[in-house]
């Protein structure tokens, strides 16, 4: 009945034992509060049928808690250093499985069919490393995986302009991308004193739950994003500067006037104040032929 890793004691226990030191490169930043681990597990609706997949196991911290409520834990850790630490860390635990690689490079598709039973509900939990947050979302989003839902700790910042809404500071087109895929929600904020080391920034827990059907219909998927994109390419300015900035030689100023309005989109409107909606009708009506 050991102590959970997660304590500050046993964290540096370990990191001596093994002489082992962090690489800021890797965004090593290890939870040393079981209460905020228990909390992650929790808000992500892991249970006893569940397959958890995690991303950075560290020492194993994270890894722990969901062995204890999961059916089976596959985590891919980067590091190589991590790999026979966590051999014995998660030594009391048979259901988990480490998989020495860079999750950019992973096949997750493919590792999911083979280490989780088929039609298992599965769930994506980590603490992600902050330096690609982004990547590392965006990959596990546009890769469509069979999972329910991803509950990752990162960058409050990040976390903020992933959940924006509309009119808001944090609104861009990261909010559109990612609540195109999913309903984002932050549902917990943490100090850094939970670390260690302590990182320079406050971070939050992010919840993402997938959707079975895009929000929006869009007539093609990477010419909507262009367009969010072009919208939001300088705040300040309008859609209808920021829209003939980046159309320039495709449509002149009248032939956008005429989409917008046909969008009942105000052409001195800032990209920042529209909804999911209104870029998809927008995003149809150019990709159409000029009129
Ligand atoms: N889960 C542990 C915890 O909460 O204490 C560690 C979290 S730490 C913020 C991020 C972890 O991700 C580190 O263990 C790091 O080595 C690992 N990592 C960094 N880049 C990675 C990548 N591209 N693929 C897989 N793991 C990566």
């Amino acid at each position: 009945n050991q102590k959970a890793i997660a304590t500050p004691t046993r964290t540096k226990e370990i990191l001596n034992q093994y002489g082992f030191s962090f690489k800021k490169s890797l965004g090593q930043n290890f939870l040393i509060d079981a209460n905020i681990l228990e909390n992650i597990v929790q808000h992500a609706g892991v249970d006893d049928h569940s397959g958890a997949i995690e991303i950075g196991p560290g020492i194993g911290a994270l890894t722990e808690q969901l062995a204890r409520h999961a059916d089976r834990v596959v985590a891919f850790e980067i590091d190589q250093r991590l790999v026979p630490i966590l051999e014995e860390t998660l030594s009391p635990y048979e259901n988990v499985t480490i998989i020495n690689n860079d999750i950019l490079k992973a096949d997750v598709n493919k590792v999911i069919r083979t280490q989780f039973e088929p039609g298992q509900s599965l769930k994506i939990v980590a603490n992600l490393p902050y330096y690609i947050t982004t990547p590392i979302l965006m990959k596990l989003l546009m890769e469509r995986l069979p999972v329910e839902n991803i509950t990752v700790m990162i960058q409050k910042e990040v976390a903020d302009r992933m959940a924006a809404s509309p009119n808001t500071k944090s609104y861009g087109s990261l909010s559109i991308a990612v609540q195109y895929y999913t309903e984002a929600k932050v549902v917990m904020n943490v100090p850094k004193t939970v670390f260690m080391p302590q990182p320079n920034v406050d971070s939050s827990v992010l919840q993402l739950t997938l959707r079975d059907t895009p929000p929006v219909q869009v007539t093609d998927e990477e010419f909507f994003f262009t367009v969010v994109q072009a919208t939001f390419g300088q705040r300040r300015k309008t859609l209808m500067n920021n829209l003939s900035r980046h159309f320039k030689g495709k449509f002149d100023k009248e032939q956008l006037r005429y989409k917008l309005t046909a969008s009942a989109i105000d052409p001195s409107r800032r990209g920042e104040s529209l909804t999911m909606e209104e870029f998809a009708t927008l995003a149809n009506l150019l990709y159409e032929e000029p009129e």
